[in-house]
């Protein structure tokens, strides 16, 4: 059982955000009052303080809170101990630790949740243009080169910019950057290959492109075999990022989710994983919930890791990819190298956002709670550190 720690409405938000219409016709809002004496209140795109701040609000500012989401326990506020979020009117989040309401917040409806980005809301684009020579821009469904390609547009191509995410660094013809940015058909070009006037604003969540496409048939994904990453050398273990492009925060066995034995590394639905290192898969599983399938987005009320693919290392390393889209591409008993695409990033099971939840066990087998070490400080020393 997987509990993923990556709550919140930035996860909603990421859940089918293409699928539901903006609520902005909602009921009533609560007002509340920030307290927050010693330094402005931090208002964040998302339900946890690893998400960025849009903006602070002094001490005693008036707010107009929509509904409250479950998010980041925030343990150090003035007010209370919680782990509700407030999702202002315009889309943004304050943690309720931090503000005095004489009504209760209404819960957020899926809706609501899943509203679109306060700054797509403005409906305004950043125009630009592809500068990129002599060699099409590729448009992707993540910020990154590991994402689904879509399409690749000729130099001069006008593009409209909704809004900039950060992603892979990448060096291009117009600057050295790691903003990505979400064109309005939802794809994204790297901002290294755009001639624009102005800066585009962020994106203030993580919402998967609104045309995304299926994820590729079983046949061709085998098919897309590893990467092109130099042949490991003789007698040593090579290690990778299995989610490259893609940050992971810490959350192996945090205080307030002891149970979370590996890390969660958020990306979009169809980026491809990677094995983290040659071995031999033991298990392609879809670990989920009675009654429920791993077929379809899961939910953080729905227990189970759900598609999983687990690969047995040497030296007794085991690791664990969950959540994933549908079964992984890979069969047990398969050698894999690595590098080598094993399945694509979803949500089923216990997840409220689509990401990559990653364990690294050792003295395997078997793999158990026990034995889960932390992927990131893991990786980190075998010259693979994720994100
Ligand atoms: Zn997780």
């Amino acid at each position: 059982m997987r509990k993923t720690i990556f709550t919140g409405a930035a996860a909603a938000a990421a859940i089918a955000a293409a699928l539901l219409p903006p609520a902005s016709a909602q009921a009533a809002t609560t007002t509340a009052t920030v307290v927050s004496p010693k330094r402005p209140l931090n208002v964040r795109e998302g339900a946890a303080v690893w998400t960025r701040i849009l903006r602070t609000l002094p001490n005693g500012t008036a707010v107009s809170i929509e509904c409250g989401v479950k998010g980041q326990l925030i343990n150090q506020g003035p007010v209370r101990v919680t782990d509700q979020w407030d999702r202002l009117t315009d889309g943004s989040f304050v943690s309720d630790a931090w503000v005095r309401h004489a009504q209760p917040v209404p819960p957020c409806t899926q809706a609501q949740q899943t509203a679109a980005p306060i700054t797509a809301a403005a409906g305004q684009t950043t125009p630009g243009n592809v500068a990129s020579a002599a060699i099409p821009l590729k448009t992707r469904s993540g910020p990154a080169r590991a994402a689904l390609q879509y399409s690749a547009l000729p130099n001069g191509t006008p593009l409209n910019i909704t809004c900039q995410l950060q992603g892979e660094r990448i060096t291009g013809t117009m600057r050295i950057t790691d903003q990505w940015d979400r064109l309005d058909t939802g794809a994204y070009v790297s901002d290294a290959y755009v001639n624009r006037a102005a800066t585009p604003p962020s994106c203030t969540a993580i919402a998967p492109p609104a045309a995304t496409p299926a994820p590729p048939a079983p046949a061709a994904a085998t098919a897309t075999q590893p990467q092109s990453q130099a042949p490991a050398e003789a007698g040593k273990t090579r290690w990778v990022n299995p989610l490259p492009g893609f940050s992971a925060r810490p959350g192996f066995r945090t205080p307030t989710n002891p149970n979370h034995v590996g890390v969660d590394i958020m990306s979009f639905v169809g980026t491809p994983i990677h094995a983290a290192s040659a071995g031999t898969v033991v298990e392609v599983v879809c670990n989920i919930e009675a009654g429920h399938s791993c077929d379809q987005t899961g939910s953080a009320t729905i227990g189970g890791c759900g598609w999983y693919v687990k690969i047995q290392h040497t030296a007794g390393v085991s690791t664990l990819y969950c959540h994933m889209v549908r079964r992984g591409v890979v069969q047990p008993g398969q050698k894999v190298a690595a590098g080598q695409v094993i399945g694509y990033v979803g949500s089923s099971g216990n997840s409220s956002a689509p990401h990559l939840h990653f364990e690294v066990h050792v003295s395997t087998p078997p793999t158990s709670p026990g034995n889960a070490i932390d992927p990131l400080l893991f990786m980190r020393s075998h010259n693979a550190a994720i994100g």
